[in-house]
């Protein structure tokens, strides 16, 4: 069988990967806890040996394991970006690994999107991972309620993968009614970490254990940041960063609206909540890949 020779990289390019294996066309979707909360895709490398570092050391990659603890999933402590899961199942002689869809350089399946690949219609194989090991035991959330009242408010809680970070969300109820729409977006930094964000007033919106959150701002503006969990690499909630009137003035009026009118929210991550079935949200898909300004360049 041909083989082709892929190249990945987390968002700040402190890993850039290959792996030269037969063609992938199909990515795998596992229903573990883990993956759900991560938003993670994988592209199985059959064989470990195929795959190298071109640049950053794995070793230096932050490794978090769960459940059985056989498996590694490592990110960038930097960005956050998962780059792949490493492990032996048991039983098996060989180890295991994939690497996640959204860091390709190259196209990775046969699916693409200019060169990301096409993540709303994109060929997967399910993977029942969710019934290995013990059930998850989520995280409880202790803190305080949101001040924020909201008509016919309902409260959630939820967390990252570990629990180091927890949150609540008073919000109308997150079901077929909810009127705002859910987010998903394929831009360099949304694809590499898989979140569906809802957009509500940060007064809605409790997180305990904030001092476990790392930041990665990216992009011309650097107007959000990206906080994740350090511990599990969980996407949180993308934070406002304060733009200098200078700067405000020149942003054009069609991004007004995403930059300075929304200093005031507090873009959040359902997957860390706890009851909420999203595919009964409304999900607006943003074409983050061809829309933000300037074009990201894979290293
Ligand atoms: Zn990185
Ligand atoms: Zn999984
Ligand atoms: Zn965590």
């Amino acid at each position: 069988m041909a083989l082709k020779t892929y190249r990945g990289n987390c968002h700040c390019a402190a890993f850039v990967f290959e792996a030269t294996v037969p063609e992938i066309t199909k990515a795998v979707l596992c229903n573990c806890s883990h993956c759900y909360k991560k938003g993670t895709v994988w592209a199985m490398i059959p064989d470990t040996e195929n795959f190298t570092m071109v640049k950053g050391d794995l070793g230096k990659a932050k490794d978090y394991r769960f459940a059985r603890k056989n498996f590694g999933s490592k990110f960038c402590p930097t960005c956050g970006t998962a780059l792949l899961f490493i492990g032996r199942p048991q039983g098996s002689e060989k180890e295991h690994m994939g690497v996640n869809v959204g860091t390709p350089a190259m196209p990775l399946l046969s699916n693409m999107h200019g060169l990301v690949p096409d993540i709303w219609n994109m060929d997967t194989n399910t993977y029942d991972g969710a019934s290995l090991g013990a059930p998850y035991e989520t995280p409880v959330y202790t803190g305080p309620l949101p001040t924020k009242e909201v008509e016919d408010g309902k409260v959630y809680t939820g967390s990252c993968h570990c629990g180091n970070v927890r949150v609540c969300l008073r919000s109308k109820p997150l079901d077929h009614s909810f009127e705002s729409p859910a987010y998903e977006c394929n831009c360099s930094t949304c694809i590499r970490h898989g979140g569906t964000t809802i957009w509500p007033h940060k007064d809605q919106v409790v997180i305990q254990g904030s001092e476990h959150l790392s930041t990665y701002a990216s992009g011309m503006l650097k107007a959000w940041e990206k906080a994740f969990c350090s511990q599990c690499g969980v996407f949180v909630v993308r934070r406002p960063l304060p733009i200098p009137d200078e700067v405000a003035v020149h942003i054009p009026a069609a991004a007004r609206e995403w930059t300075v009118d929304a200093q005031h929210l507090l873009p959040l991550n359902l997957k860390l909540l706890d009851g909420v079935d999203i595919s009964q949200l409304k999900i607006t898909h943003i074409d983050g890949y061809d829309v933000i300004p300037p074009p990201y360049v894979n290293p």
